[in-house]
């Protein structure tokens, strides 16, 4: 972004935001309108709405004839397409997936989720997942014919073809090869793949109202994965592994691991590996339903569980906060909602693994309001590529494949 034409790009959008800002907060404008209220000249104010009405950004809404004082002709008047999905986002996790779709403005305007199988192949998945975002548009009336890029988050490491090397993933587990292309071939955007939950960490960095620049993200879900937000940097590490927290072994002795390890603490501390001890020790336990009514009965038997699971927690991020020094440790996932005991543990097994840091400990927080669809947020958030976060990054818009000349929408 440092040539002559990424600078141009760069004040292109900025004015591009802010027409879209105001025809967001006052509805239907007319470019004489749009003009004052942005502080352009007319001239660049009728070149960005021209870009923005043929992307499918805006539309004409209708003419100000009913309200025009005077003569003269009727001036269009110019809106949001409030059903135009010009961005998506998809969370591919272990066992579902997760769908995004936001608007020229950046508001998400339609999203749902898709369950599947742990074991079912790449393909099985893509093709789920094409089917939850035709549900969405026949459901809600969205419509992908502008979309401007797609973000895809997939469950463990990965590295992006783009970044120069190839893309990775555990020894025993199936990389997810081909995604970006089935994507793009499908819906004729730039595409860009991350680690989900390294996503959901930029989501969570994001949303933080005082921008969290040393962060350490944990989420616990059907898997457990992690992101680090360093020196203001969401990190990759060499080939996508920095911040896998959810394969670092807690527990020499403990039960293989999806990794091909022993002991990991995904296998403590996901949820399906939390719901099995809950049951082992006499739970009644078999969903994250079962495990909110258990916790809100007060089961002594689901307490000691949790709490034994926020322990181990806390000595992983422990020594992770050891090493980074975070001003933040975030801990993500639907379970932390309803078991906050988990939570609440973990933080008081942290506070004792860096009692000897005299000042300026981390402190734990909830991951408030990003819940399950945070990956698929986080996809949206990167490659709205507005973030000094994603310093270094692939920009979506260098892909190699442009954005066709038609558009056709679903
Ligand atoms: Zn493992």
């Amino acid at each position: 972004m440092s040539s002559t034409t990424g600078v141009h790009a760069l004040v292109r959008r900025t004015h591009e935001e802010r027409v879209l800002s105001a025809l967001r907060s006052h509805g239907a404008l007319s470019r004489g309108e749009l003009a004052k209220r942005v502080g352009l000249s007319r001239t660049t104010l009728s070149e960005i709405t021209a870009q923005l009405l043929q992307r499918g950004a805006i539309i004409v809404a209708d003419t100000d004839a009913a309200t025009r004082a005077g003569s003269g002709r009727p001036a269009e008047r110019l809106a949001l397409d409030p059903e135009s999905g010009q961005f998506l986002g998809v969370d591919f996790g272990h066992r579902r997936v997760h769908v995004a779709v936001a608007d020229a403005s950046h508001d998400v305007i339609a999203q749902g989720v898709e369950r599947y199988e742990d074991d079912i192949s790449w393909p099985e998945r893509i093709s789920i997942a094409f089917g939850l975002i035709d549900r969405l548009s026949r459901e809600t009336g969205v419509h992908y014919g502008a979309l401007q890029a797609i973000g895809i988050g997939v469950p463990g490491p990965y590295t992006s073809a783009r970044a120069g090397v190839p893309a990775v993933s555990w020894k025993k587990q199936l990389a997810p090869d081909g995604v970006d292309d089935a994507f793009a071939e499908r819906f004729h955007a730039p595409v860009i793949v991350d680690n989900n939950t390294r996503l959901a960490a930029l989501a969570e960095a994001i949303t933080r109202p005082d921008a969290v620049d040393n962060l350490l993200y944990l989420r616990l879900s059907d898997g457990v994965g992690g992101g680090l937000v360093v020196a203001g940097r969401l990190v990759t590490g060499s080939r996508g592994f920095a911040g896998e927290l959810g394969h670092v072994t807690a527990d020499p002795t403990g039960l293989p691991c999806r990794c091909g390890k022993r002991g990991c603490l995904e296998t403590v501390a996901s949820v399906p590996a939390i719901l099995r001890a809950c049951r082992e020790a006499g739970g009644d336990v078999d969903t994250l339903d079962d495990l909110a009514l258990a916790v809100a009965k007060g089961d002594p038997a689901v307490d000691m569980v949790l709490r034994s699971v926020g322990s181990t927690v806390g000595r992983v991020l422990g020594a992770a906060a050891m090493t980074l020094n975070p001003r933040e440790v975030v801990i993500g996932g639907e379970i932390v909602h309803i078991a906050p005991v988990l939570v609440e543990q973990a933080a008081a097994t942290l506070r004792y693994e860096l009692y000897s840091i005299p000042s300026d400990q981390p402190h734990i927080v909830r991951a408030a309001q990003l819940r399950d669809s945070d990956g698929a947020l986080g996809a949206i958030a990167a490659i709205f590529h507005q973030s000094p976060l994603l310093a270094g990054y692939p920009d979506p818009t260098a892909s190699s494949r442009s954005l066709p000349q038609q558009r056709s929408a679903l």
